[in-house]
């Protein structure tokens, strides 16, 4: 067995105890009988028209799983047969994606575009049978040869040209003597089907555009039908998995490789993913980038693979998720909370737990010896016995959350108000003595507070209990860091449900991004490293952002709240039942 594949292996190993799906059982049934000789070869087939989203992953997924669980192979290849809309960017971001989700194609890097010159003799090869033609009707007039659901089309006026004729028209599209949308070479089916797929598709179209890799060889470029199913076959994919609307489509796929009489890989289609608060329609993500609604392809709102990991999502909390939501073929949308949910889980197994204040405020602890540090030992993280302890510093002046603090605690708030007490995590129990004002405005500059020396936590007489435990920072040793927090990108759950005439865009929350640019972090993450996890403690998991982050300014993307939503869910439905 092949390096790659064992990778792959690695990457299934946090989800062997899945569901299984009916594709699986397909695949299964078809090595046991030994169908295509007992083989299973599949591919994930990306448009670079723009990055994956988290709908692409659960293909990724399905497809490079497969492989994996059945000794087989997954390809990767490019379905690129539209110039004006596919970039070498995209490219270099899917390659990036796929492999950070912990999939290797090894040397199975493939592009439509390099079978150009197949696909055109195999369009060759069914003109010269007399079912396929070069048609001079515009997009226009062939909208309104093709009739409708209820009404058959009509038979374009040049179907019944000679093969000779195709053949000198066709190889003319080719050699550039016709404009853009001057003619197309169709399949000669049925202008009477039912399924509108073959009422005489177009098979290839005239376009002088320059492509990302085949620069200006080619003024004809073949329809995302031509080249799909023949790229399967001349890769000799077994199983050729796809979305729900390609069903449609199948009986053309068929039709194409019936008359090429060349192998004959099976189709099958799934659900794709829907997901609540969310878009994953390439169009509609492109048009938030380009109209600056989010700040690129990567922002950490975004649902595509770049933005996830930005924002701190591990690619075992993605796999997990897209192996629990199953596969099915009925269409169906999955609430966001239960990714969130999954990531969490993860998160909380690996993620050091540290302390950092957002919205500070200082308070001075008046009896604690002017100039003293203290080094208190905190757990790093209470979920994994393997990792170590950390020294604190502690001093005379800390920070605190403005919002654990009331001048007036309403009933039920037990953290710091003047009078009351409250324990600092890892430290001493506190006592607020004093709120000094701003004489003007009357903004809280500081709070004065006394703290009892003989609850250090840890120690053997700190056995006094006050009600809650707040986190802080020393103010002489914690670092200044930019905080980013972030909401679901949409305020609806389903953005696209908009009354005739109003804009999905309208749906876009205002809130998703909030930026806090003066918080202070524990000195410990002066070394943090970009990409890196952190439990902020009472907070949520935060992640060392990728592209701003720097030394001296460090700045922490929230990656997820605490409040598990789905799991409360979860609770609550059984306790119901
Ligand atoms: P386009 O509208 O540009 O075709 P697409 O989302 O279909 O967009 P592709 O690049 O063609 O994008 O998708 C690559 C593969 O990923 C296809 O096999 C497609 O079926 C699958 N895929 C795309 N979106 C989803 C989704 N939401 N859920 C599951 N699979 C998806
Ligand atoms: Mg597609």
């Amino acid at each position: 067995m092949n390096s790659d594949v064992s990778v792959v292996k690695d990457a299934m190993a946090s989800t062997e105890a899945a569901p299984s799906n009916f594709i699986r059982h397909i695949v299964a049934e078809d090595v046991e009988t030994g169908k295509h000789q007992g083989r299973v070869h599949t591919r994930f087939p990306p448009e670079p028209n723009g990055y994956l989203h988290i709908g692409h992953a659960k293909s990724i997924c399905l497809n490079f799983g497969l492989a994996a669980e059945f000794g087989g192979l997954c390809n990767l290849r490019f379905d690129d047969t539209n110039p004006s809309k596919e970039d070498i960017e995209y490219v270099e971001s899917i390659r990036d994606d796929v492999r950070w989700l912990g999939f290797d194609w090894g040397d199975r890097e493939y592009y439509a575009s390099d079978y150009f010159d197949r696909l055109y003799q195999f369009a060759v090869q069914i003109i010269k049978t007399g079912k396929a033609y070069v048609c001079d009707l515009n997009s226009d007039q062939m909208r309104q040869y093709r009739g409708t659901l209820t009404e058959p089309g009509r038979n374009s006026p040049f179907r019944d040209r000679s093969s000779d004729e195709n053949l000198d028209l066709f190889e003319r599209m080719k050699a550039g003597e016709f404009p853009d949308g001057a003619r197309t070479l169709r399949a000669k089916i049925d202008m009477a089907s039912r399924n509108l797929n073959l009422r005489d598709p177009v098979m290839y179209r005239i376009l002088h555009a320059a492509h990302h890799r085949t620069r200006d060889r080619w003024c004809i470029y073949p329809t995302y039908d031509f080249a799909h199913g023949q790229s399967d076959s001349i890769e000799g994919i077994t199983h050729s998995i796809c979305t729900l609307e390609f069903e449609d489509h199948r009986p053309l796929y068929d039709w194409f490789l019936d008359q090429l009489g060349i192998h004959h890989p099976q189709q099958i289609e799934f659900a794709r993913l829907n997901l609540s608060h969310t878009v994953l329609s390439k169009r509609k993500l492109l048009q938030l980038v380009q109209q600056n609604h989010v700040s690129g392809w990567d922002d950490p709102r975004m649902p595509t693979l770049a933005g996830f990991r930005r924002r701190g999502y591990t690619a075992e909390a993605i796999r997990t998720f897209c192996e629990r939501i199953g596969v099915a073929k009925r269409n169906s949308t999955v609430d966001i909370a239960m990714l969130e949910h999954c990531l969490r889980e993860d998160l909380n197994k690996r993620a050091a737990r540290v302390m950092a204040v957002l919205r500070p405020i200082k308070v001075v602890i008046e009896n604690y010896p002017a100039g003293q540090v203290e080094h208190l030992e905190a757990v790093n993280n209470p979920e994994d016995p393997s990792s170590s302890t950390r020294l604190v510093p502690f001093s005379e002046v800390v920070y605190i959350e403005q919002d654990d603090f009331r001048v007036e605690p309403p009933k039920g708030f037990f953290r710091l108000s003047p009078g009351r007490e409250v324990r600092l995590r890892y430290a001493y129990i506190i006592k607020c003595t004093d709120v000094v004002k701003d004489p003007e405005t009357g903004e809280i500059r500081e709070l004065r507070c006394t703290y009892d020396p003989e609850t250090k936590s840890g120690s053997s007489q700190s056995n006094r209990k006050v009600k809650a435990t707040i986190h802080w920072v020393s103010a002489a040793h914690a670092i200044e860091a930019e905080v980013r927090l972030y909401d679901h990108l949409f305020s609806k759950e389903d953005p696209d449900a908009v009354a005739d005439g109003v804009d999905w865009l309208t749906n876009v929350n205002p809130k998703s991004l909030e930026v806090l640019r003066n918080c202070r972090v524990e000195p410990i993450l002066a070394n943090a490293q970009t990409g890196e996890l952190y439990q902020f403690e009472r907070l949520g998991y935060f992640c060392v952002d990728s592209v701003d982050s720097t030394k001296r300014k460090p700045v922490f993307n929230r990656t997820v709240t605490l409040r598990d939503s789905w799991a409360n869910l979860q609770k609550a439905t059984k306790r119901s039942k």
